[in-house]
């Protein structure tokens, strides 16, 4: 079968490795020149890894990545606000903190050396004939492509091409965004915590260690540093300049102040979230995954994990089902349970952690101190970080 990608991002590759694997003839339309293996630090859940295991990459991701067992967020006093270890969930969980660009070349090589092909400078503008057995994609340069059997279109939170399948979709910048970066971890951990300090919801800083970084020149391992900027004040920010900058890390939190060192703004990246809801993924041959599907905050740090477990469920539906039409719907039943239950979370408590209100910050420390002591508020919490949550129908 002949299938078409659009994306290079974490839902394309992933999707493109499997299906190359299993014999098809996959081309990967990315719209960058070059490879972008660029970015913030992810944090691969329990989900996320064992989709990985699907392509023989956990053992991979883990060497690279650096070990997280427990998520801790503290107010500006010290005190725990937010303290849930993998084990609250099931016992010997636990995340991998990970560079971007380290599962990026994961994926890409495992994609390529499964035989998939790779086109780079492709950006896909539109898709012709969607609802026949032969959909075409059209380039920016002018080129029509020959039909393809199956379309996945994983052009990220941003995608042009959702509407094309889904004309009802709800796409919703969220007000709030972060700067982050990537800097040497001044304690060279290579595992440890996801650590947030608060300080009401207007501020959030997080470290998050990613082991290797393929940009340090030593070597040395990776920490993600990022801070919740609503994205009104992102201007100011700017303004305001490095030392403003570097002495806000300092003054809330010493330790992200000496992570961040002597970096200024240049090397922080701004990153607003978009929020999607998609009642629809398919269309005839053509199916949306990942976050073209179901962008969200990443408050949850699931949007690259609900990447691979589609391209993983896709993949077992196509393994299982025939015509490929029945294959999508197949894996899109398989996704449906879990993928609703963490847009509808991560709305919820994004708010929590990143928002104006003085309420809600006060209500949040009040309510997460006393869940935190319920065993099973504690489980379903633990559970949820895992990747696991579901929908109940
Ligand atoms: C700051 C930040 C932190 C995050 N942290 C986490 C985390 O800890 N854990 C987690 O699970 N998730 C996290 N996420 C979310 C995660 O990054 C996304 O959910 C994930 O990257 C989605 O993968 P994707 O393949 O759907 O899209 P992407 O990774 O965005 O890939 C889309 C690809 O499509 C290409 N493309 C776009 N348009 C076209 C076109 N027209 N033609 C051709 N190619 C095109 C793009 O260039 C890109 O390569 C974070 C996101 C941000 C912004």
């Amino acid at each position: 079968m002949r299938a078409a990608v659009v994306g290079s991002g974490i839902a394309g590759l992933a999707s493109a490795a499997h299906l190359a694997r299993a014999g098809h003839q996959v081309t990967i339309f990315e719209r960058f020149d070059q490879p972008r293996p660029v970015g913030a630090g992810l944090l691969l859940q329990p989900s996320g890894l064992m989709a990985l295991a699907g392509l023989d990459l956990r053992a991979g991701a883990e060497a690279r990545g650096a070990r997280v067992s427990r998520l801790i967020g503290r107010n500006t006093r010290g005190r725990a606000v937010l303290d849930l270890r993998y084990s609250d969930g099931r016992k010997g969980d636990y995340g991998v903190g990970i560079h971007r660009a380290s599962l990026f070349s994961l994926l890409l090589d495992t994609a390529r050396e499964a035989g998939a092909h790779w086109r780079t400078g492709a950006d896909v503008i539109d898709i012709s004939s969607p609802d026949t057995d032969a959909p075409c994609l059209n380039l920016a340069d002018g080129e029509t492509t020959a039909p393809f059997d199956l379309v996945l279109v994983c052009d990220g939170a941003h995608s042009r091409l959702r509407r094309i399948v889904c004309p009802q979709a709800r796409e919703r910048v969220f007000p709030w965004g972060a700067f982050w970066a990537i800097r040497p971890d001044p304690h060279g951990a290579r595992e440890g915590e996801l650590e947030q300090v608060y300080d009401g919801c207007r501020i959030m800083i997080g470290l998050l260690p990613v082991g290797d970084n393929p940009a340090d020149p030593d070597g040395a391992p990776g920490v993600s540093v990022f801070w919740s900027v609503r994205s009104t004040e992102r201007d100011a920010v700017m303004a305001a300049g490095d030392d403003a900058f570097r002495a806000g890390f300092a003054r809330y939190w010493p330790r992200a102040g000496l992570a961040v060192g002597e970096a200024g703004l240049d090397d922080f990246a701004y990153a607003a979230y978009q929020d999607t809801l998609c009642p629809r993924w398919r269309r005839g041959r053509i199916m949306l995954l990942g976050d073209a599907a179901h962008a969200m905050s990443p408050q949850l740090g699931q949007g690259a994990n609900l990447a691979l477990c589609d391209a993983a469920a896709l993949a077992a539906a196509m393994a299982d089902h025939a015509p490929v039409q029945h294959a999508l719907k197949a894996a899109e039943r398989a996704r449906r349970p879990s993928v609703p239950y963490y847009s509808l979370m991560s709305r919820a408590l994004t708010p929590v952690f990143q928002s104006s209100s003085k309420l809600l910050g006060w209500a949040r420390d009040i309510v997460f101190n006393l869940s935190g002591r319920l065993p099973g508020l504690r489980h379903w919490m633990g559970w949820t970080l895992t990747g696991r949550g579901r929908m109940p129908w």
